[in-house]
């Protein structure tokens, strides 16, 4: 079974869309990772920080679902990192109110030794100081490393970010993010600029359209599941790369075609999360419903080829 190590925050969010308002809620980037992760057959092992106001009982959840726990840290006296959005009306938009980086300030992350040598890392949103200390401790060179990041490291910490970026196989970034990081506008210029920067594969995600995966191999594109409700998209890029992660860890090998099935699996995954406020669907869901819902988009995408296309 394939180790993924994967590192985020543990957060409280609070968040404000057109249909409602969350209160404080757990979340973070870790967490809608791991738990996307956990629909796969793999070994997952989180790396995070809480302080000693975040749940126990929802910690303990997320053990019960087979993730391994070893590398987060609790700081008693210390508040959890804590962060409030606010999405438009079209939800394609948000705005970040607040971040409180908290519990982060004194985070120095260490990887348990069983995950020194996993074979696919995520290095989720966090800072980029933190990201290079988990990438020193690993002892084997993984499979794959993957970064996400956000607007918020890109202006606080853009020096370590670009050293992290060169370091990496996969960068994950919304169209915003790549157009900030880049400063071009078509997601396929940016994404050209990036595969200069140091990665081998870059996907740009498009929100309700989509997401698009770049290499050397070519470009592949999924379009998103089209959902009837849609309440609250927070943590749907965090979900994607769980769910990549994880369906990458079912196959022997990870290279183009397989990252192809991942793509669509990534989005298959985040659309549940969306369908309801922080965790709430993406605890409840199961492989069975998320192997539902991929039958459903392949049945909507597929359609008959004429013979003149079969060579191409
Ligand atoms: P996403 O909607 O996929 O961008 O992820 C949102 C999640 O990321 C929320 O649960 C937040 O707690 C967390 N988050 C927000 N800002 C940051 C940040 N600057 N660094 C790390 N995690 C963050």
């Amino acid at each position: 079974m394939k180790k993924i190590l994967l590192a985020g925050t543990i957060a409280f969010d609070e968040i404000t869309t057109p249909f409602g308002h969350s209160g404080r809620i757990p979340g973070g980037s870790a967490v809608y990772a791991a738990l996307a992760a956990s629909l796969f057959r793999n070994k997952t092992g989180m790396i995070s920080v809480a302080g000693g106001d975040f749940p126990s009982v929802y910690l303990q959840m997320l053990e019960d679902r087979g993730l391994s726990l070893n590398g987060v840290q609790i700081f008693p006296n210390e508040k959890t990192f804590y962060w409030k959005g606010f999405y438009y009306d079209d939800m394609n938009r948000r705005d970040t109110l607040v971040t409180r980086e908290n519990v982060l300030r004194k985070f120095r992350p260490v990887v348990p030794d069983g995950f020194k040598n996993a074979d696919i890392v995520i290095l989720g949103n966090l800072h980029p100081g933190i990201q290079t200390e988990i990438l020193d401790q690993l002892t084997d060179r993984p499979e794959l490393v993957m970064l996400d990041t956000m607007n918020y490291w890109m202006e606080t910490a853009p020096r370590l970010l670009r050293q992290v970026i060169e370091r990496v196989d996969l960068l994950l970034v919304n169209e915003e993010e790549a157009r900030q990081l880049t400063g071009k506008t078509h997601p396929l210029h940016a994404a050209a600029d990036i595969l200069e920067m140091g990665p081998r594969y870059v996907i740009v995600k498009q929100g309700e359209y989509g997401a698009a995966l770049f290499g050397e191999e070519g470009v592949f594109y999924t379009p998103a599941y089209p959902l009837e409700i849609l309440r609250d998209p927070t943590g749907a890029g965090d979900t994607f790369a769980g769910a990549f992660a994880g369906h990458l860890s079912e196959y022997d090998a990870v290279g183009f075609e397989e990252m192809k099935n991942a793509l669509v699996c990534g989005a298959n995954t985040a659309s549940f999360t969306v369908e309801d406020f922080g965790t709430r669907r993406l605890e409840q869901i199961t492989r069975e419903d998320l192997e539902t819902r991929m039958r459903e988009f392949i049945d909507m995408t597929r359609f008959p080829l004429q013979e003149k296309y079969k060579s191409v």
